[in-house]
């Protein structure tokens, strides 16, 4: 571990020191104990931490018990924590909310991934400031599996033809397929929406051998998306505690 990570201050906002750790010391066995239910290597699945809202601090907390992959949102918030973060080796920051156009040079070269592509426009922007950046980044398209309009993502008609234009761009790398399934009480009534995006994903993969990552699953329905084939989930809320509602 490197020297200078910082102890973080205890955040007001979580419930006790080493709430963090202990969240993530139990999602890790849920998702052991997940894997081995489907059969699937105990390591096949990463864990995401999805920091958005949250402060420095916990991410600070997190990362000193061993997380090192962490999700945002929002491109300008992610953008105003990482000055505090950019001295954390191996750190892996991940866009996963919506993204405008006019924020795309900024996300290339604030993120390390970006896993909600859902347009070609889109696409070719962070293309041309990949390019400029010298960088090739890893993205994911977000299909839209869900007819709620809250939901965003590329229509799963529409995915060969991104998939395509994306995997024209020199300075993208096709990496997976993320998903957002419509909320049910039930955890268990996402498992077809998990099982839609796996079987995209496979029915791509022989055409487009770096399409291998299927993000899907949260706090509430990770174990749900394990069991369908996931390879990250991404969890905010078990980790961190509860967001102030938007
Ligand atoms: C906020 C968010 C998450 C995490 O949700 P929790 O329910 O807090 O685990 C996962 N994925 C996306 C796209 C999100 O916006």
């Amino acid at each position: 571990m490197p020297q200078q990570v910082r102890i973080p201050r205890h955040s007001p906002k979580l419930e006790s020191v080493g709430f963090v750790a202990d969240n993530l010391e139990r999602i890790r066995a849920e998702i052991v104990a997940a894997c081995i239910r489907a059969g699937r290597p105990e390591d096949a699945v990463r864990l995401m931490a999805v920091s958005k809202t949250h402060p420095v601090d916990a991410i600070a907390e997190a990362y000193v018990a061993g997380q090192r992959l962490f999700g945002e949102n929002r491109v300008q918030e992610a953008q105003s924590k990482l000055p505090e973060l950019m001295h954390l080796q191996e750190l892996e920051l991940h866009l996963i909310g919506p993204l405008q156009s006019n924020k795309t040079a900024k996300a290339a070269e604030t993120f390390s991934a970006i896993e909600s592509v859902d347009s070609l426009r889109i696409a070719q922007r962070l293309d041309a400031a990949c390019a400029t950046l010298g960088k090739v980044l890893p993205v994911m398209v977000e299909v839209k599996l869900s007819e709620e309009d809250s939901k965003h993502g590329c229509a799963p008609d529409a995915l060969p033809a991104l998939l395509a234009g994306i995997a024209a761009c020199p300075h993208l790398e096709l990496a997976g397929l993320m998903t957002v399934p419509e909320y049910t009480e039930d955890p268990e009534g996402a498992r077809g929406t998990f099982a839609t995006l796996r079987t995209l994903l496979e029915k791509h993969q022989t055409q487009y051998p770096t399409l291998r990552e299927l993000s899907m699953g949260m706090s509430h329905d990770f174990v749900a998306a394990i069991a369908e084939g996931s390879t990250l989930v991404r969890v905010g809320t078990a980790i961190f505690g509860s967001r102030p509602k938007a």
